[in-house]
């Protein structure tokens, strides 16, 4: 890992060529932060009850929260995000409309249909200027969503995955390795690192990278779209080169069981956890409450992620814990970040670094 921080660094963040194709390493596997799972873990899962909730867990489904009156914000040049479930974001970014691991169908291969409506009706979408794609699996990347772009959208997208959608198509795609950038209308779309892996057929294991999203416009406005991640020492890293993350999107569902699925998905608290190493201001929990890939309870991510988010000392309101269909627009005054709270007891490893002073 800090051979790989220490490879990262050389790289020189001017921005790429929109559009540009390049050739890729074969595999990214070196990458990985934990070796995958073998079959034995897998036949382990199985034996236990495999990754679907049951019977109690499932008690709360009514209760996911849902807003159905939502329609999404008109475009006024303010920074905001709408939640359309899952990893799906609707971003207001400078003049662009942006979408994230657009997810628009009620089934995905190998898993229940979703248990919440998409939160913002495809027809209702303004013209999506630009698509993000944090990694190939099929909760976050969807054929029967994507083919209803226009074929000259931008799509931004993994190291790997270019050609993948240019063979469908589409004429302006850009894969980016971790720390490489574009820039669209003067917002800028930072690929960065994430703790995960990547496959979508039998004999592609790791062959696209997988990672998350920091997108500054104009106006200085940051975000961080983490896509799929486990707990690790990226966050840090991102929040380092990344100072002044107003907003962090991060996912805090499908964790259990633990022992097989913490490689790869952070739970609510170390999503927290995360939020405090970027030194991101706010966070939007994500990935949860939708698409049901794990065993927790279905409400639990939500409980969870309030009371880490309470005892590790953040203001409520900084915690955007929106419904599937919320939109939120985030104030153009930049207020100072609060001091770091001193870290949660017991739970290692604690946040190392204190958030940092926002660019002016
Ligand atoms: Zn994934
Ligand atoms: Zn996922």
């Amino acid at each position: 890992m800090t051979e790989q921080i220490e490879r990262a660094e050389r790289v020189v963040a001017a921005p790429r060529p929109l559009g540009e194709a390049r050739v890729w390493p074969r595999t990214f596997a070196d990458r990985l932060t934990d070796p995958l799972p073998g079959t034995r873990d897998m036949l382990r899962v199985m034996r236990q009850g495999g990754f679907r909730p049951r019977g109690q867990a499932l008690a709360d489904l009514g209760r996911l929260p849902v807003n159905r009156s939502a329609v999404p914000l008109a475009r006024t040049g303010r920074t905001a995000v709408t939640w359309a479930g899952h990893a799906s974001f609707v971003l207001r970014v400078g003049d662009l409309t942006v979408l994230t691991d657009p997810v628009w169908s009620r089934r995905i291969l190998g898993t229940p249909a979703r248990v919440t409506p998409v939160g913002v009706a495809w027809d209702a979408l303004p013209p999506v200027d630009a698509v993000l794609i944090s990694h190939n699996h099929y909760d976050h990347m969807d054929w029967p969503t994507l083919r209803r772009l226009p074929r000259d959208t931008v799509l931004l997208v993994p190291a790997g995955l270019g050609r993948w959608f240019r063979r469908r198509g589409f004429t302006r795609v850009t894969d980016l390795d971790w720390w490489e950038c574009v820039e669209l209308e003067g917002v800028r779309f930072d690929f960065v690192p994430a703790h995960h892996w990547s496959r979508r057929g039998l004999a592609d294991t790791c062959r696209s990278l997988w990672g998350g999203w920091v997108v500054t416009e104009p106006g200085g406005h940051r975000l961080y779209f983490a896509g799929d991640t486990g707990y690790g020492p990226w966050f840090t890293e991102i929040g380092r080169r990344y100072p002044g993350v107003d907003l962090a999107l991060l996912p805090i569902g499908a964790y259990e069981p633990r022992w097989f699925l913490r490689a790869v998905h952070t739970d609510p608290d170390e999503a927290v956890r995360a939020c405090l190493d970027l030194g991101a201001r706010r966070m939007v929990p994500m990935h949860w409450g939708t698409f049901l890939l794990s065993r927790e309870p279905v409400m639990e991510p939500l409980h969870r992620v309030r009371a880490a988010w309470e005892r590790a000392g953040r203001p409520r309101a900084d915690l955007w814990d929106l419904a599937v269909g919320d939109s939120r627009v985030l104030d153009h005054e930049r207020a100072p970040l609060d001091p770091a709270p001193e870290p949660p007891a017991p739970p290692s490893p604690p946040p190392t670094a204190a958030p940092p002073s926002p660019t002016p």
